[in-house]
């Protein structure tokens, strides 16, 4: 049977990279990223195509609830159902305390952990009734450690740590498990932002067990696992894929 996934923020990075991974695992798909970035979104289902199965465009910007129900009710519409949700859209503005805004915090939690919420509350009525589902939410290293910089963002991606072993609880009853990713540093846009001082790209590549930065193919087999029937008794988990660099 062909399982069908919702990826958030796929138009680039790690998200594309997941949809990607999930479409040579054979999955239907519906890619979501923000209106404003429908031609990327367009060239990245054009690549997924290539790789056979089916492959739809939902937009829609994360922090709006309106756009996130009908992102989800065109993504059933159009695949028929849904099995998995891939929670990846996120942001990070670097910003030290002391020039971090009220905006900054909001458009952090906006995106990356409302923007969560919202389209896990878009889908999971769907899923209950299917009595099957599958969510995975992209958190981070942050949400372990963070950096200086990154204290609004590493309190964006702990509340989606938290928010993933409540919705676990909630949502098990439906055989619908919930379970997140923490990525290390990986190079991606957004991962070059975070790395622009190359003091700090030696650093981290010290630290890291295995001495390299991450590429996003490297979180595509993690997120795989969770959306698949082998992770059917794993739920509530934060998984770290890092590299090694934290432990717990
Ligand atoms: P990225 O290269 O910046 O890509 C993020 C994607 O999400 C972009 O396509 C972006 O669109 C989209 N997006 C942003 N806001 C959105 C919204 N409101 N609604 C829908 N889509 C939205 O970032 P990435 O590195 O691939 O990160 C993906 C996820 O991994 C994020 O949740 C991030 O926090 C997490 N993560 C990344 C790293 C890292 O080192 N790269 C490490 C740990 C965790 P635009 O092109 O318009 O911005």
């Amino acid at each position: 049977m062909t399982r069908h996934a919702i990826v958030t923020g796929a138009s680039r990075g790690i998200g594309r990279a997941i949809a990607i991974g999930l479409a040579n695992r054979g999955y239907s798909l519906a890619l979501n990223d923000i209106p404003a970035q429908e031609a990327v979104l367009l060239e990245t289902i054009a690549e997924v195509k290539k790789l056979g199965g089916q492959c739809i465009p939902v937009l829609a910007d994360v922090s709006n609830i309106g756009d996130c129900q009908r992102a989800v009710s065109e993504a059933v519409q159009g695949l028929g159902h849904i099995d998995v949700l891939v929670n990846n859209a996120g942001i990070l503005k670097l910003a030290m305390i002391d020039e971090l805004t009220p905006e900054i915090w909001d458009q952090t939690f906006a995106v990356n952990v409302r923007g969560v919420f919202q389209m896990t509350q878009a889908v999971v009525a769907h899923m209950k009734e299917r009595r099957y589902g599958r969510i995975v939410n992209i958190a981070s290293l942050a949400a372990r450690t963070g950096a200086p910089g990154q204290s609004h963002y590493a309190a964006s991606k702990s509340a989606v740590v938290g928010f993933t072993r409540v919705t676990s609880m909630e949502f098990g009853g439906y055989g619908i498990t919930v379970n997140a990713v923490c990525p290390g540093i990986i190079l991606t846009e957004m991962g070059r932002n975070n790395l622009r001082d190359p003091d700090r790209v030696t650093y981290f590549e010290k630290i890291t067990d295995l001495h390299r930065l991450g590429e996003p193919e490297d979180v595509v087999g993690p997120v795989a696992f969770f959306a698949s029937d082998d992770s059917a008794f794993v739920t509530g988990q934060a998984l770290n894929v890092d590299g090694g660099i934290f432990y717990s």
